[in-house]
């Protein structure tokens, strides 16, 4: 059977997350045009508000895992020597350190190659599989 498409819902995690240039708004600090019911320009919000797609929403992790509830914003990063990293953001300070999110953290690490941001943007490094880190660097 198909799944149901996702939606966003109540979520706006990339509206902090992430980096709109059309509005100079950083990585890393809630869009001044989030209301307490979302998105107060909803129609009229920029391109990369209406083009982006986190994972989640294409359809990846658990329906419960949706980013509001997980803590975690993940989207890719472009290839490197082949290999497609998942960049993992941290939506509010300490969302990395439940139980949850470490489990999400370290399964991942084990199959993909990840690099992963603090609530601050700050870069927290890049994990994953040896073999997988060697190529995307470069040394295999
Ligand atoms: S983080 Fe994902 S689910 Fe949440 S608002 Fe952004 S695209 Fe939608
Ligand atoms: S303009 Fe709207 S959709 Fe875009 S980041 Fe701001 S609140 Fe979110």
């Amino acid at each position: 059977m198909l799944k149901k498409p996702r939606r966003c819902g109540t979520c706006t995690g990339c509206c902090t997350t992430h980096r709109i240039p059309e509005l100079e708004k950083p990585a890393g600090t809630p869009c001044p045009k989030l209301g307490e019911k979302g998105c107060s320009i909803y129609g009229k919000h920029p391109t990369s508000c209406r083009e982006f797609k986190c994972l989640w929403l294409r359809g990846g992790f658990e329906g419960s895992q949706r980013p509001d509830r997980l803590g975690l914003v993940c989207d890719v990063a472009e290839p490197k020597n082949g290999v497609q990293p998942m960049v993992v953001r941290e939506l509010w300070e300490g969302a990395l350190e439940s139980t949850e999110a470490k489990l999400f953290v370290e399964y991942y690490c084990s199959k993909m190659i990840l690099i992963l941001f603090n609530h601050r943007v700050e870069r927290l490094g890049t994990f994953g599989p040896p073999e997988q880190l060697a190529r995307a660097l470069g040394e295999r």
